[in-house]
């Protein structure tokens, strides 16, 4: 089961991305919500994670920030991230799929996150069992 970590200043879409989870069929464990970059580095020092899901523009600490932080960080460098985004700038999203990170365009369709976890997760066993 995932445990998911799930970033963005609007409730609303967090409740969006949590019924989309349900939706999905993919066996989730806990899901931690966090309304910025700065709460989400919190919680990851505090749980563990196996998924995040996370805007880009946020207060207090964008999801760019935070995710090199994440990268940066040998106990959190591997958790797959998956960004959902309104972000038009297609240099930043080009930057941040360098980072190996997902992209998802808000609006989204619920099918659309669960296929993109879905191939995040089977990418993340096949690599394991590569090694
Ligand atoms: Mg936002």
């Amino acid at each position: 089961m995932l445990n998911v970590l799930v970033i963005d200043d609007s409730s609303v879409m967090r409740a969006m991305i949590r019924k989309s989870l349900k939706l999905s069929g993919i066996e989730t464990g806990e899901i931690y919500e966090a309304a910025n970059g700065q709460q989400g580095i919190d919680i990851l020092d505090n749980h563990s994670t196996d998924l995040i899901i996370t805007d880009i523009n946020m207060p207090v600490m964008n999801g760019e920030v935070m995710i090199e932080l994440i990268r940066n960080d040998p106990k959190t460098k591997d958790i797959p991230i998956l960004v959902v985004s309104s972000e038009g700038s297609k240099l930043r999203v080009e930057r941040l799929k360098d980072k190996g990170v997902a992209f998802i365009h808000k609006p989204f369709y619920p099918e659309t996150i669960r296929d993109t976890i879905k191939s995040i997760i089977q990418k993340e066993d096949s690599d394991e069992r590569a090694d």
